[in-house]
Parts: structure tokens; sequence; C-alpha cells
């Protein structure tokens, strides 16, 4: 019998949709307030805790990753620090 296997991630554009692990993207507390999951252009809902679309299990909006990308940034070089 063949092992069990995890479901394929799909690819859309660039992104991987739950392609990261909390571990991959060194997911932790965010230093700064403008870092934050709830800042990301990532994270639905934006409630305390959440979702991502790129990072797999529950999301809490004060932490961050390496995979921050402002709200409102198109490849995330677009935000400026008047933005908050
Ligand atoms: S900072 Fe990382 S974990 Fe948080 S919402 Fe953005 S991509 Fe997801």
């Amino acid at each position: 019998m063949a092992p069990l296997r995890v479901p394929e991630v799909r690819e859309v554009g660039e992104m991987e949709i739950w392609g990261k692990s909390k571990k991959q993207v060194n997911y932790r507390p965010a230093p700064t307030p403008e870092v934050r999951c709830d800042h990301c252009k990532f994270m639905f809902p934006r409630l305390s805790v959440g979702g991502c679309r790129l990072v797999r299990g529950n999301i809490r909006s004060s932490d961050t990753c390496e995979a921050f990308t402002p709200r409102g940034a198109e490849g995330g070089a677009e935000a400026s620090e008047g933005d908050l």
C-alpha cells in the first residue's frame, strides 16, 4: 500500500498558498508595531488570532515573520514610513 501523502501546495503567481511553516519563516513576536502580522498583506482576517495566506497555522496579530509584506505594497517595496 502506498504511504499517505500530504496534499500538494498550489502555486498562485509567485506565492504558494500556505506553502511555509512557521519555522521556515522564523515566525516570532513582532519587535515593533510596524511589522506586526496585522500590518502584513497576508493576514486574514485581521483579528487577534487569524490566518495567513503564506504561513500555515493560527497567526497572532502581534507576531511577525521574515515574509512580512506591508499592506498596500505590491511586491513589498512600496510602503513608506508615513503609512501608519
Ligand atoms: S508577517 Fe508572516 S506570518 Fe504574519 S501575516 Fe505576514 S507572512 Fe503571515
